[in-house]
């Protein structure tokens, strides 16, 4: 048996790529296996595949691997589970469920995202702070509010050690975003550095928080290797870098690519986006375990522009 490994579900997504590739960096190849219910673009080594919905499955795995940690992050997001609202209820609800019930079982700790989408219409727009309503308006928001209350559940009355974000929209370069509300800050890189124009699905006034992605990894390990009396939230911590409107996006590419056009065609994740707060408080983590961003939106598209050229050109 393989002792003290941390697993990853859902890895070959938007955060999973990543966290995987940081993980791996920072406590060996072979301390993270990688698993996803669909194979790896790339076939590697460290990689099993794992559907969350199958427990037998996922319990052998924690027991055969010695695993300490799941970092759980297969999920339906916003705009997917709106087009598909029971089977994105039945994978992010039994999903977590399976995994705290493993975690509880075998003593793991667990890492699972939660998102802005908590927050519903009658939460503040600015500076929505960490304790306030939460009445979402899509089954994701409903399904990740009832996650985050299980998880504290789970803590409080089995001792999981469990430990959430709300993330912002997240940017990145490496894998493409998977159906969320925020996916046009990423498509419109790859639109720009291909010269064309992008059509965007949410109008040029939709101010949304959001977070490079070097950030969201950052913040997600320092979260995870915070003692645990600094952890006084149980549920999920308000976690934010910056937020900006499409039309600001727009103009901060055309520094560098003058000849970017951006048109604004809003369609169904308008509603969606238009429900979220347009800016985090996120006091309490900074506070309980020293969360600080370094990425302003400059610096974000600087290297989104220069890493999407960069393999253009390859
Ligand atoms: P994604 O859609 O890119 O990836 C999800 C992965 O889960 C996919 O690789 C998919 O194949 C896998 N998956 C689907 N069903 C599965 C199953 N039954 N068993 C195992 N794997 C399965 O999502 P992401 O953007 O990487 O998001 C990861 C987590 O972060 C989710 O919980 C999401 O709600 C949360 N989150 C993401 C963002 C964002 O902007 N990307 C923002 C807030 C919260």
């Amino acid at each position: 048996m393989l002792q003290q490994q941390i697993i990853i579900t859902g890895a070959n997504g938007q955060l999973g790529t990543e966290l995987t590739a940081a993980l791996r960096a920072r406590y060996g190849t072979d301390s993270v296996i990688a698993t996803d219910i669909r194979q790896p673009a790339v076939a590697g080594t460290g990689f099993r595949l794992l559907d969350v919905m199958d427990i037998e499955a996922l319990r052998a795995l924690v027991t055969d691997t010695g695993a300490h940690t799941i970092y759980h992050l297969a999920a339906f997001l916003s705009a997917s589970g709106e087009q598909r609202p029971q089977q994105a209820w039945d994978l992010n609800m039994q999903g977590l469920l399976n995994v705290l019930e493993v975690a509880r079982e075998t003593g793991c700790r667990v890492f699972w995202p939660s998102s802005i989408a908590v927050f519903g219409a009658h939460a503040p727009k600015t500076h929505c702070p960490q304790h306030t309503v939460t009445q979402p308006g899509t089954v994701y928001g409903i399904s990740k509010v009832a996650g985050e209350n299980w998880c504290q559940y789970y803590h409080h009355v089995h001792g999981v050690d469990v430990r959430s974000i709300r993330y912002p929209g997240l940017i990145s370069h490496t894998a493409l975003p998977g159906g969320g509300t925020t996916d046009y800050a990423v498509d419109i890189f790859h639109h720009a550095v291909r010269g064309e124009a992008y059509h965007c699905f949410l109008a040029a006034g939709t101010a949304l928080p959001m977070m490079y992605m070097p950030d969201a990894v950052a913040g997600t390990l320092q979260l995870m290797e915070a003692p645990a009396e600094a952890i006084n939230i149980r549920t999920a911590y308000n976690f934010a870098a910056f937020s900006f409107t499409p039309q600001q996006l727009a103009a901060a590419i055309q520094r560098h690519l003058p000849e970017f056009a951006c048109l604004y065609e809003p369609d169904f994740r308008q509603r969606i986006a238009d429900s979220w707060p347009q800016q985090i408080d996120d006091n309490q983590a900074r506070s309980d375990w020293g969360w600080q961003p370094r990425y302003g939106l400059e610096e974000m598209v600087r290297e989104m522009l220069a890493a999407l050229t960069a393999n253009a050109a390859r």
